[in-house]
This record gives C-alpha cells, structure tokens and sequence, in this order.
C-alpha cells in the first residue's frame, strides 16, 4: 500500500519543510524535527502516513467534535455536494445558512435572534468589535466617545488586527503593538497565580472589584467588553471560578457596555453544556461561534446578536444603512450543512447528557494526576483542562523556559500514541466530545508516566 511506503512519507516530509510554513511554529524548529504527516482519521484516531494510530487528544487543534468520518455529517456535506457547493449571501439566501440561522437561535439565549455569519473565530470576533462600535456611533451619534474597548489578562480572540488588539497574550501581539487599537484590561481569574493576590473562594472574586473600578472611570468611552467565559484556552485553559461571568454581566450592564462573549473554543459542548455562558445564565449582547460549529470538519463561524444592535444598522426609509462587512465565503452551504448535521448529532445522540459521566471521571483523573509531585495546577470546565507543571508545588517555581518542558512531555506522548500539546509550561488536554472512559484512562495513565520519563 502506497501509504505505508517509507520513501513516499520521506518524500512528504521534505515537501513540507521546503514548502508548507506552519502556523504558531518556529520553523527552524520544524525543520529539524521529524514532523507527523496525518492522512487520515476515524473516530478519536488519527492515522499516519505510516498507517501509525494517534489518540486525538486536543481535537484537531479544538475542533473535532463527534470524532473523525462521523457518518451523519460526511452524509450532510455529501448530500448538499450533490446540490451545489457554494452560492452568495450578497443579495441571495441559500437554503443550509437558513436553516442553521434558525437552528442557532433556538439554541442560544432567547434575545438572541441574528446571524451573521463568517468562516474563522478571528472575523467572528472582529464582527462583533465592529458591530459593537458601529452601534454606539447610531445610538449617540458619530461623535460619540464610546469607541473603546475592555478586555482582561490573558486573552486571546484570534490573529486579525483587531482580535488581536482585544488579545493579551504577548508573544502573539507584543510585536504589532504599533498596529493595534489601545484595549482596557482588568485581572481574569487566574486563580492559582491570582493577579489580586487572594485566595478563592475566601476572595469573593475581589477581581470583579478591579474590573469595576475601571469601568466606573472609563464606561464612558467604552463601546465593549470581550471575554472568554469560564475558561481561556490559549492562555493555558486558565479556568474562571463560577460566578465571575455573572458578575461581569451585571456590571457591563450597570455601566452600560455591550457584552461579547467569545465562545469560539468554549462553544459546543466543550464544557459540559452547549455554551459556556449557559452555566451562568448569561445572555451578552453578541456571542461569537467557529471552531466546533461544524463538529471540527469545515471552516465556519457565527456572530449572533439581539434586535437592539440589529436595528442600530437598518438606518431609515429615507437614508438606508447597512452593516458593510463580508467574507466571499459567508454562510457557505457545506459548511452550514455540515454544522446542522453536527447539532442534530448533540440532539440524536444526547451528547450533553451522555459527556456528564466521562466529565466527572476526567476530574477525577485530573485529582489523581495532581499527586504527581511535578503537577501544581490541574484544572478543568467539562472536557477542557490544562495541567501546569511546576518545578516545586510548594513555591510554585517555573520550569527555565529555555528546557522546554511541557513540550518534551507532550513528545513523549506522541511516541506512546497520543497527541497532546502544550502552551507554555501547561499542557492541553481537549479531547473530542466523542472521548470514551477507557481512552480518557490511557491519556491520563500515558501522561503520568512522560511526566515521570522527562523529570526523572
Ligand atoms: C481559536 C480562537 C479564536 C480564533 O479562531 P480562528 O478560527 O483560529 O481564527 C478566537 N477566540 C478564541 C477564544 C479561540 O480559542
């Protein structure tokens, strides 16, 4: 078989590094790595060009959702492929972006009502920045000072201009600083490195407090507030106590700022209900949506608004506006067909219902882990977790950046057949909604041991 041969993967592999340059990666790295070249996947696995079997631990980079080749989607795209592959929104509705409008609103919390829809998390998130700013412009006029935005410490919102204006991760943004628009930032609750030097829960989430002494100061220049509710996943799957998106709500309404929750990674079961925002019974005034949307298989993404910032775009009889923003694939039928057929799978096979158990047996893996002594912070919302490891528990003392340790566990673990990977010194565990108890117990099992393997 063409596909275990040795040479033609060699021969892969130099094309790559000649040709194909990787995202977030240091490419003089790469080239000197022995990279994996996947050719294909079914269920939780991915397979090599080797024919080599990989547990999918991270999703496909967060995305795959049932598993690799779920039947119902391929049917979906299959079918709509027979129909027609892509058509316009630009003066033209197409059938499968109507249907998932709908399927989207019923979904989320009842004020919202409108879709806009784009291919990436990144245009998700400008969407809103946009829509956000543009409806403060038609509610106070064009001279109006709310033009600003709040965001919090460790953000991340994607790699556009403005996504990463809203974004705090510094090695992402540090360099195009000059490029960005001057965000607010308040604390995130990074509770086992705490920005306001507390303790949860004897805390209270004092870090609400600091958020609203910003906003008492500043509401009246600020059009947003962006979040990654209840857990930041590049920062590390940092995890938000309960309580502090609710409270945010309550204070970007007091002081009269739209609220954009950011559920591109956190959206679609990740975290043990269909939102994030769910959990806390928030409803913001735009939820931005990609990543699992389509169950991992097509790019597509969501804004999703209410009929207050709707309107604040339709203009008059006598002077017509328009929101004038558009992507040439916007609401791209196989990619809306794929998402339908990937929400009728959470309802067919009562996904949410059937992730609880594999949710508390991850936490349970997650404390057992916690005992190996290089563990300082394993910390999870449903099926997203990170786990910090730490020089000394009791210091909480990093590992030199330049040993990179995190990332030679993670190595280790490709070698036993899982794919993990790291951000820093955590390492991400993101399995496929689709994971099973016995394949949660290997990772975890695996995972102990690399650990023990690198800092032995
Ligand atoms: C991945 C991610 C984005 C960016 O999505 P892309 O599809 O990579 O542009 C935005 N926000 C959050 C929270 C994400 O995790």
């Amino acid at each position: 078989m063409k596909s275990k041969n040795k040479t033609y993967t060699a021969k892969l592999k130099k094309l790559d590094k000649t040709h194909v340059w990787h995202p977030f990666t240091r490419m003089l790295e790469w080239e000197a790595t022995d990279p994996l070249i996947i050719e294909r996947g079914k269920g939780n696995y991915l397979f090599d060009t080797e024919g080599k079997k990989y547990l999918d631990g991270i999703s496909s980079l967060w995305v795959t959702v049932h598993g690799h080749g779920k039947k119902e989607i391929d049917r979906a795209i299959n079918n709509q492929l027979k129909k027609i592959s892509h058509s316009t929104l630009l003066g033209l509705g197409n059938v499968p972006s109507i249907e998932l409008a709908k399927e989207l609103v019923d979904m989320t919390p009842r004020a919202l009502t409108r879709v806009f829809f784009s291919d990436n998390g990144s245009t998700a998130v400008e969407i809103a920045l946009k829509m956000a700013y543009h409806f403060w412009q038609y509610k106070l006029g064009t001279r109006s000072k709310k033009t600003k935005f709040i965001s919090f410490t460790g953000e991340y919102h994607g790699d556009t201009i403005g996504a990463m204006s809203v974004g705090e991760i510094d090695v992402f943004v540090k360099r195009y600083e000059k490029l960005l628009f001057k965000t607010l930032r308040a604390p995130y609750p990074y509770c086992y490195r705490c920005q306001v030097k507390k303790e949860y829960p004897s805390c209270k989430i004092a870090c609400l407090d600091e958020f609203e002494k910003i906003l008492k100061k500043h509401h009246k220049e600020l059009a947003g507030c962006i979040i990654e509710p209840l857990v930041q996943g590049a920062a590390g799957m940092v995890c938000a106590p309960i309580g502090f998106l609710k409270g945010v709500r309550r204070l970007t309404k007091k002081y009269n700022v739209l609220l954009i929750a950011d559920e591109v990674a956190t959206g679609f079961g990740r975290t043990g209900t269909m939102f994030a925002s769910e959990q806390e019974k928030v409803t913001p005034d735009l939820l931005c949506l990609a990543k699992g949307i389509t169950g991992g298989y097509l790019p597509l993404a969501a804004t999703i608004t209410d009929e207050k910032i709707y309107k604040a775009f339709l203009g008059s009889k006598k002077e017509p506006d328009a929101f004038y923003h558009g992507h040439t694939y916007t609401g791209n039928p196989l990619g809306c067909a794929a998402a339908l057929a990937n929400i009728n799978v959470f309802k067919k096979e009562k996904t949410i219902k059937n992730i609880q158990p594999k949710i508390r047996l991850f936490r349970v893996l997650l404390d057992k882990l916690s005992d190996n002594k290089f563990v300082g912070d394993a910390r999870n919302h449903g099926l997203m977790a990170g786990v910090e490891v730490v020089m000394s528990k009791k210091t909480k003392k990093q590992f030199p950046i330049k040993d990179k340790t995190a990332r030679k566990i993670c190595e280790s673990m490709s070698y036993k057949g899982i794919i993990i990977r790291p951000i820093g010194d955590t390492i991400i565990i993101m399995p496929p909604l689709s994971i099973t108890a016995a394949e949660l117990k290997r990772i975890f099992k695996e995972l102990n041991n690399s650990i023990e393997e690198v800092l032995a």
